[in-house]
C-alpha cells in the first residue's frame, strides 16, 4: 500500500468533516478511492496506528479525526460560515479554532454543574470568555492520553464555570483529579498540533516535538511526561 493512499485518505477525512461536520464511511472511501473494503480498512488502521485519526476497529467506523468528534458531543463548535460541528473535549473546541482557519463560537458546558460555557476565538486568541472563570481541566496524564484514546478524549479534557466548581468536583471523584490547563498553554497546543490539520502534507509533530513544546510552555512535571 502506497504511503500516499494514506495521506489522501486522511486528507479526504478531513475535508469531508470541513463540509458535512460528519466523517466518511469506509464505503465512501472505497468509491472514492476505487478500492476494496480490505484496502481500505487497512488504511484506516494504519492511519489510527500512526495517532491520525481513532477508527474503531470493531464497529469499522471513524470516531475522531481530531479536534473533529465523528459523533455528537457537548462541544459544539460554530463557524462564521455557519457550520456546525462537534469537537471531542475542552481542548479541541479551542483547536477548531485553528484547524478551520475561521472565527468560532465554542458551546458547551460545566462538567460539574452543567451551566452553558460560550467561548469566541478569533486570531488564534480567545476574545470572549462567559463565565470569564471558566478554566479547563486534564484529568489523564499525557502518557496515558493514547491508552484509551476515545475515553481520554470523550470523557476527561472538561471545562468548569470555576475554580470552585472544579474543586467540588475532585471532593466527589478525588481520584480524577488531574491538572488545571491555563488558556496561553491550551492557546498554543492547540496551534502546535492543530494548525496544518487540512493540509494534504500534515505531519503529526514527534514524541520528541511535542516533549519540547510542553517544555518550552512549562508543562512540566509526572503528569506532561510523554
Ligand atoms: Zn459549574
Amino acid at each position: 500500500m502506497s504511503n500516499d493512499l494514506n495521506k489522501d485518505v486522511r486528507k479526504f477525512i478531513y475535508d469531508h468533516l470541513y463540509s458535512f461536520a460528519i466523517p466518511p464511511t469506509p464505503e465512501k472511501i472505497m468509491i472514492k478511492f476505487k478500492k476494496d473494503r480490505e484496502e481500505i480498512i487497512t488504511v484506516l488502521v494504519s492511519l489510527h496506528d500512526d495517532h491520525l485519526i481513532v477508527f474503531d476497529q470493531k464497529i469499522k467506523k471513524i470516531m475522531i479525526a481530531h479536534p473533529f468528534s465523528g459523533i455528537p458531543t457537548s462541544f459544539v463548535v460554530k463557524s462564521s460560515k455557519d457550520m456546525k460541528y462537534y469537537a471531542t473535549c475542552a481542548w479541541d473546541s479551542i483547536a477548531l479554532h485553528f484547524t478551520l482557519e475561521d472565527d468560532v463560537e465554542v458551546e458547551a458546558y460545566c462538567h460539574y454543574c452543567n451551566d452553558e460555557i460560550r467561548l469566541i476565538l478569533s486570531n488564534n486568541q480567545i476574545v470572549l470568555k462567559i463565565p470569564e472563570e471558566t478554566i479547563i481541566h486534564f484529568q489523564e496524564p499525557a502518557g496515558k492520553w493514547w491508552d484509551d484514546i476515545m475515553n481520554t478524549c470523550f470523557n476527561t479534557m472538561n471545562y468548569f464555570c470555576s475554580k470552585e466548581h472544579l474543586e467540588k468536583w475532585i471532593q466527589k471523584n478525588p481520584s480524577k483529579a488531574g491538572e488545571l490547563v491555563p488558556d496561553d498553554k491550551i492557546l498554543v497546543l492547540s496551534q502546535f498540533l492543530y494548525k496544518n490539520k487540512m493540509n494534504l502534507d500534515y505531519v503529526r509533530p514527534s514524541v520528541e516535538q511535542t516533549k519540547e513544546k510542553f517544555n518550552h510552555i512549562g508543562l512540566t512535571g509526572e503528569f506532561w511526561k510523554i
